[in-house]
């Protein structure tokens, strides 16, 4: 495995780095990409690897006008403990927090989970969930854009030669909305997603006023669940509304059968998984559901 190492220390640094290499790949923490390098399984094999771990900025969470603006290298175990994350975007610490082990979840970052594209990646769904919208930055400047709309396919994403994701913008969770986070594995720990997904209810009057649902593992993508989300909408936040809304779940995903399960089993866990985030995200929501 031969390639020229980059190590870049600014996102300009970045910017011009990037512009001069034809077929390079960016390194995060690594745990993606070293083992897809090492089985040679990526076509062309990159000639070039972009260190971006020493670019400052990269690495902050921040909490602004009711967003919190987090960087790509923050590794799960950051997220994980983040008192921000865990007061604003609880569902972020508890995806993070299911990511393989402490090793990796020390070494692997958030970028690099959404920028690897796996249909399984635990913070995807969650990210949905929180309506997230990132910061992809290029040889042609700056935009944003939806979290939805980044990925085109298994492992691929939009971005195009030269961009990169500098920021990732959440949603905070207010009194009035619940969210819950749900994986199911083979194993309680060091396990890819049989399925995962993400909820987040907003509640007035004990009526769902908004639903995000979006779940991982059942389909090409992470999917968001729109016509679920609007079918919720002026139902009354009831455990038989869920119930039903676990059915015509399962009757959206798309699954396939894989070394881990069959399209059958995973279509009956959207079941249960939706089912059970929506119980779960109303219990979290602390005023409008009626029980305060
Ligand atoms: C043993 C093991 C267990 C695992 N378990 C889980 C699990 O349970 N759940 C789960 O979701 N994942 C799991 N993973 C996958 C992996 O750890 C995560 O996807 C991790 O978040 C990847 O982050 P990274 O920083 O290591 O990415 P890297 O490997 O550095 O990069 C991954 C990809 O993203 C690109 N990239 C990185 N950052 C950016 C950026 N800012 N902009 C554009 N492109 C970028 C890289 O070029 C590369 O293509 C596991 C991996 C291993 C080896």
């Amino acid at each position: 495995m031969e390639f020229t190492y980059y190590n870049p220390k600014s996102i300009q640094a970045l910017v011009d780095t990037l512009s001069g290499l034809p077929n390079y790949a960016l390194l995060a923490g690594g745990t993606d990409l070293i083992v897809k390098m090492k089985e040679k399984l990526l076509r062309p094999m990159p000639q070039a690897v972009v260190d971006i771990k020493g670019i400052d900025g990269l690495q902050e969470i921040s909490d602004k006008d009711g967003y919190l603006w987090i960087g790509p290298l923050v590794s799960h175990t950051t997220l994980t403990k983040s008192a921000l994350i865990n007061e604003k975007a609880v569902i972020l610490a508890e995806a993070a927090g299911q990511v393989g082990s402490p090793q990796i979840r020390n070494m692997g970052t958030v970028g690099g989970n959404i920028c690897n594209a796996s249909p399984a990646a635990d913070t995807v769904p969650a990210l949905l969930a929180l309506d997230a919208r990132v910061e992809i930055q290029g040889p042609d400047g700056l935009r944003e854009m939806p979290l939805a709309d980044v990925f085109t396919g298994p492992g691929r994403t939009c971005l195009l030669p030269g961009q990169f994701i500098s920021r990732i913008k959440v949603r905070q969770i207010q009194p009035d909305e619940g969210t819950a986070f749900l994986k199911f594995g083979k194993r309680k720990a060091l396990a890819i997603a049989l399925i995962n997904g993400a909820v987040w209810l907003k509640i007035a009057d004990g009526i769902i006023s908004g639903a995000r649902i979006a779940v991982g593992s059942v389909a090409p993508t992470a999917i968001r669940l729109y016509q679920l989300e609007q079918w919720l909408i002026g139902k009354p936040a009831h455990a038989e509304v869920f119930a039903e809304a676990g059915v015509m779940a399962a009757q959206m995903v798309k699954p396939i059968d894989d070394v881990r399960c069959t399209a059958s089993y995973r279509t009956c866990l959207a079941r249960v998984i939706v089912y059970r985030g929506l119980v779960a995200a109303l219990e979290r929501v602390q005023v409008g559901c009626g029980c305060e």
